[in-house]
C-alpha cells in the first residue's frame, strides 16, 4: 500500500441524516489535499441506520473504513478508538455534523507541511447556540486556562489536526479519563490555530446533553488540576477563622452582656450548617478524585469493538481483546 499521508477520525453517533453529505464534502477535500488519505469513521453505538450507510460506503470505496465500538462510550472514547487504528502520517479529528467543516483541514494540512506537529482549531463564533451555553462554554475555558496545569487553549475543541508522533503518544498513554483537548495540550510540540467560525449543526440533533457537556468539563478540569482539592483545604481554613471569631464573640458576650441577635440556637445551627456544607463538599471533591483512580486502577480497556472493516489485522497494533476483522 502507498504510504498513507492523511486520516480522518470522525465519531458517528447517530447520524444517519449528516453521513451523506460529509461523506460528499471529506471526498472532495481528498481529492484537494493531494497524497494518500484515509478516513476511520467510528460507530459509537449508533442505534439509527449510521453503521449500516458505513457500510455500503466502505463497499463503494475502499477509503472509508470504519469501527463499530459495541455500545455507546461517549466521544471521547470513539475518537480514542479512531486514533488507535489511523494509519496517516497526519491525522485529522472532527465531528460528524459539518459543524467542523472539512474544508478547513487544507488550511491546517498547509500548516503541518511547514512543521507544525498540531494545528488546532480555534472557534471565533459559535452561531446560533443558546446564550446560555455559550456563556458556560465562555467561562468554563477560562476557568480551566486559570486552573490547569497545562495550557490548554481556549474556545478549541476536538477538531484539529496531529502529526503522527503526536498521536503515536496520545495512543501509548493508557488513562481513561480522555480529556483529548487537554491531552493534546500537554504533550507539546510546535502547536499553532486556525481560526474559524462554526457553523451550526448540518441535521440532526446535538447529542452532548447539558449533563454530557458538564462530565466533560468536569473531567477536564479534574484530569488537568489538582486545584480543586486545594479547595477543601482553603474552606477549612475559613471555616477555623470563623469559629476563632465566634469564640472571641461569645468571650465579649460573657463579660459584657448585650442582646445580640446572634446569641442562642440560630448561631448554633448556622454554625452547624456551614461545616456540613464545607464537609460534604470536600468530600465531594476527594470523591472525585478518588473515583478516577478507582476507574484506573480497574484497568478494563477502553472500549469493546464488535466489528471492523478496511484494516487489516497486520496493519494495526490491534489490541488483544478485539476481535480481528470479519
Ligand atoms: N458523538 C459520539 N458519541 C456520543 C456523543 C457524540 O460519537 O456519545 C459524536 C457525534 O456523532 C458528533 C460528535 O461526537 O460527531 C460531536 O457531537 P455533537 O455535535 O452532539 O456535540 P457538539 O457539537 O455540541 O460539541
Ligand atoms: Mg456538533
Amino acid at each position: 500500500m502507498k504510504q498513507l499521508q492523511y486520516s480522518f477520525v470522525v465519531p458517528i453517533y447517530n447520524e444517519e441524516a449528516n453521513i451523506p453529505e460529509l461523506s460528499r464534502r471529506l471526498s472532495s477535500v481528498m481529492e484537494d489535499l493531494g497524497g494518500a488519505a484515509e478516513v476511520v469513521f467510528v460507530d459509537d453505538g449508533s442505534r439509527d441506520r449510521s453503521l449500516s450507510l458505513l457500510r455500503q460506503l466502505h463497499a463503494q470505496d475502499s477509503r472509508f473504513c470504519y469501527l463499530s465500538l459495541a455500545r455507546n462510550f461517549g466521544h471521547q472514547i470513539a475518537v480514542t478508538a479512531g486514533l488507535n487504528f489511523s494509519r496517516g502520517e497526519a491525522v485529522i479529528v472532527m465531528d460528524a455534523d459539518l459543524q467542523d467543516p472539512p474544508e478547513l483541514v487544507l488550511d491546517m494540512a498547509k500548516q503541518w507541511q511547514q512543521g507544525y506537529e498540531v494545528v488546532y482549531a480555534q472557534r471565533t463564533q459559535r452561531r446560533r447556540e443558546s446564550w446560555l451555553k455559550r456563556l458556560l462554554a465562555y467561562t468554563f475555558y477560562r476557568v480551566l486556562r486559570n486552573l490547569a496545569d497545562v495550557e490548554i487553549p481556549t474556545d478549541t475543541g476536538d477538531f484539529c489536526l496531529m502529526d503522527r508522533q503526536v498521536v503515536n503518544l496520545l495512543n501509548s498513554m493508557p488513562e481513561r479519563d480522555r480529556y483529548i483537548r487537554g491531552l493534546r495540550a500537554w504533550v507539546g510540540f510546535r502547536q499553532t490555530a486556525i481560526r474559524f467560525e462554526r457553523d451550526p449543526r448540518f441535521a440532526g440533533e446535538e447529542k452532548y446533553t447539558f449533563r454530557k457537556s458538564l462530565a466533560l468539563g468536569i473531567n477536564g478540569l479534574v484530569s488537568f488540576s489538582r486545584v480543586p482539592l486545594r479547595l477543601s483545604t482553603y474552606l477549612g481554613l475559613m471555616a477555623a477563622a470563623i469559629a476563632l471569631l465566634m469564640m472571641l464573640l461569645v468571650l465579649y458576650w460573657r463579660f459584657f452582656p448585650s442582646n445580640s441577635p446572634l446569641t442562642g440556637y440560630t448561631a448554633i445551627i448556622i454554625a452547624i450548617l456551614f461545616l456540613g456544607a464545607v464537609q460534604l463538599i470536600s468530600i465531594g471533591i476527594l470523591g472525585e478524585y478518588i473515583g478516577r483512580i478507582y476507574e484506573e486502577v480497574k484497568g478494563r480497556p477502553l472500549y469493546t469493538l464488535a466489528e471492523i472493516k478496511g484494516f487489516q489485522p497486520t496493519s494495526v497494533q490491534v489490541p488483544e481483546h478485539h476481535r480481528p476483522d470479519r
